[in-house]
């Protein structure tokens, strides 16, 4: 069994009829919804064909609705695309008509750049295929020097080269997005250019207040949020290594250090981690990946990601069902390399804070040891099988759950794996019977396997796992 999960960002590729099966055929365990493109009309109608898409076949696949954010962009050209040439004047103006722009300067809606910015800051447009000096700033406009030149085309990216633009994290937009968010049945809520915790405390406020029950993921993509790391990571659920736009701002020579530094720092403080963007680009167009591509998903997985993600591949891509397969595919080899090389660290150095989080530890210590053929949690919200799957493992830890919402959550967590059981209705002395039975009719289990099993004293009740078994499969 694949440990490491996958993320299909949808889009007009996946719209076509049978991708949508194809990619859960194929190994999707979540999807993005992005918020940038579409209506609250249109996705609405994604979420109802990938639900009915998923319970035809019983799987169960999370939803991420990612947030635009503040993505600075400038206005349109009046004449089609300009060239710009090394050396000449180009002007930002937040003053400009919006469909005026030309080759001497174009219009943006980001009203702070004249404030944000000083003489000789690098202006990156276009995820840095342009790049700007700023000379002077005058009123709205901001006057610089083409670095590097090149083609410049409506509504494309600005950054700053070291961050320090001051749009908040949340827009209007944002805000509107996220209470459509709470009722549309999303799981995960993405949030884009996030700069300090005080970002996602707000996001996690409003999604209650709007009835919400999403986990929270925040997209490292900001200078400010590597300065800011271990405070995000606390304020959050789930962290994404946004390689996009995060290279944009970091520069891309430091970017692979940067993820191995997140997926690090993300794990050892029980979160989930996601490396997202550009992963298999070349399969927009092309059957196959690059090696490169190969090696740069492997290198995830075995960096510890939770999940690797797919953006243009299946969203626009020629071959989106292609794409998933081929991430399939690799995470498994890599996976398989990983634990030849040897047992891994079971945190024994660390202090547990709560009863659950030990039991956890103490399973996985086990598990790790004993080597059983499953771990099997029961579990409320899905917070026992998070915390053992921050261990290293080979070992596969089924999430039992009544409640649809976990089910989905956990989708996004490394080796876990969701199956529907209802504690409530069971006999308290025939529930690990039944369990076991589970087990075998899905083909996890056969006789004389060991299985270990953790629930709570009180059934039903969220965080109160205090108990581990191990028992013996057997059909009598
Ligand atoms: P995006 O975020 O796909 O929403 O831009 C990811 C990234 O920047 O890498
Ligand atoms: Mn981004």
């Amino acid at each position: 069994m694949r440990r490491t999960k996958i993320i299909a960002t949808l889009g007009p590729a996946t719209d076509a009829p049978g991708v949508l099966a194809g990619l859960i055929d194929a190994g999707v365990d979540v999807v993005r919804i992005n918020c940038s493109h579409g209506s609250w009309d249109d996705r609405a109608r994604q979420i109802r064909a990938l639900r009915d898409a998923s319970a035809a076949v019983g799987k169960y696949v999370a939803v991420v609705g990612d947030l635009q954010g503040p993505k600075i962009r400038i206005h349109r050209f009046a004449a089609g695309p300009v060239t710009l040439r090394e050396g000449a004047c180009f002007v930002l103006d937040t003053a400009m008509d919006p469909k005026g722009g030309t080759v001497a300067g174009v219009g943006l809606a980001y009203e702070s750049l004249p404030q944000d910015v000083v003489r000789g800051d690098s202006l990156l447009l276009d995820d840095g295929q342009i790049v700007l000096a700023v000379e002077r700033v005058e009123g709205t406009r901001v006057h610089c020097t083409v670095v590097v030149g090149g083609v410049l085309s409506d509504n494309k990216g600005i950054n700053r080269q070291g961050g320090g633009l001051s749009a908040r994290a949340l827009t209007d937009k944002d805000r509107d997005d996220i209470r459509h968010a709470a009722t549309a049945g999303v799981d995960w809520l993405a949030v884009s250019f996030v700069r300090h915790a005080e970002d996602m405390q707000e996001a996690r406020a409003l999604l209650r207040e709007a009835g919400g029950p999403a986990h929270l993921i925040a997209k490292i993509e900001r200078a400010e949020a590597i300065a800011n790391l271990e405070g995000i990571i606390d304020a959050s659920d789930a962290i994404m290594v946004a390689r996009g736009d995060l290279g944009v701002e970091m520069g891309y020579a430091g970017l692979t250090g940067l993820q191995k530094k997140i997926l690090r720092l993300t794990r050892a403080r029980h979160k989930v981690a996601i490396t997202a963007t550009q992963m298999m680009e070349s399969m927009v167009h092309h059957r196959m990946p690059t090696r490169a591509e190969v090696s740069d998903v492997a290198n995830a997985v075995m960096d510890g990601t939770d999940a690797v993600m797919l953006s243009a591949e299946t969203a626009v891509g020629e071959y989106p069902v292609q794409a998933v397969a081929a991430m399939a595919e690799v995470c498994l080899g890599a996976e398989a390399y990983q634990f030849s090389t040897g047992r891994p660290r079971d945190r024994s150095d660390d202090q547990f804070e709560t009863v659950d989080e030990a039991v956890a530890m103490a399973v996985m210590y086990t598990a790790n040891h004993l080597r059983p053929q499953a771990i099997i949690a029961l579990t409320e919200s899905g917070s026992t099988p998070l915390w053992m799957s921050r261990v290293r493992s080979d070992i596969p830890i089924f999430a039992f759950t009544r409640h649809e919402v976990t089910r989905r959550r956990v989708q996004l967590y490394r080796g876990v794996y969701p199956v529907a059981y209802d504690i409530t209705h069971s006999d308290p002395a025939a529930v690990d019977r039944e369990i076991v039975g589970v087990m075998r009719s899905m083909g996890h289990v056969e006789d004389g396997d060991l299985v270990i099993i953790t629930r709570g004293e009180l059934t039903g009740v969220s965080g109160g796992t205090n108990s581990m078994k191990i028992l013996r499969v057997s059909s009598q």
